[in-house]
């Protein structure tokens, strides 16, 4: 990120956001959830503190997928933008390439591989997790 402010949004615009500080962590999420809600075989998302988000027109409408979790979307075209847990309001993770400039941002490791689709090869680096990022007893390389 070479600016302080960075802004994204859904595809047809209706939802835009400024961000005002770096994401604190990223990370690719190969959970079935996230592939049915983002239609792609992987979710990459990225973490703030909810303050350093600012929706500039709507904000999202929200799926409450499980108890806790409550996933966002544009009620209009249907992107996915946004993931947050009820019981840690503190913090907003946002979908990576809803960013303007989602180059910007690279995530940092993956949870859930367990459920990785066997045709997507990904070479990097990152530390693989079978389950959530709590399995640190077995990463995966
Ligand atoms: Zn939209
Ligand atoms: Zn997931």
């Amino acid at each position: 990120m070479t600016t302080d402010a960075m802004e994204g949004g859904c595809l047809c615009g209706a939802i835009r956001y400024r961000l005002l500080a770096r994401p604190f962590d990223a990370d690719y999420c190969h959970c079935r959830q996230c592939q049915k809600a983002t239609g792609a075989p992987v979710g990459t998302w990225m973490d703030f503190k909810t303050e350093q988000v600012q929706w500039l027109n709507e904000t999202p409408k929200e799926f409450a997928s499980s108890d806790a979790i409550r996933r966002g979307f544009c009620p209009q075209c249907g992107t996915s933008l946004s993931y947050r847990h009820t019981d840690y309001p503190q913090y907003l993770t946002l979908s990576i390439p809803t960013l303007d400039a989602p180059q910007a941002v690279a995530p940092n490791y993956h949870i859930h591989t367990a459920s990785q689709l066997p045709w997507l090869e990904l070479s990097d680096p990152c530390p693989r997790y079978p389950g959530d990022r709590s399995d640190r007893s077995d990463p995966q390389e």
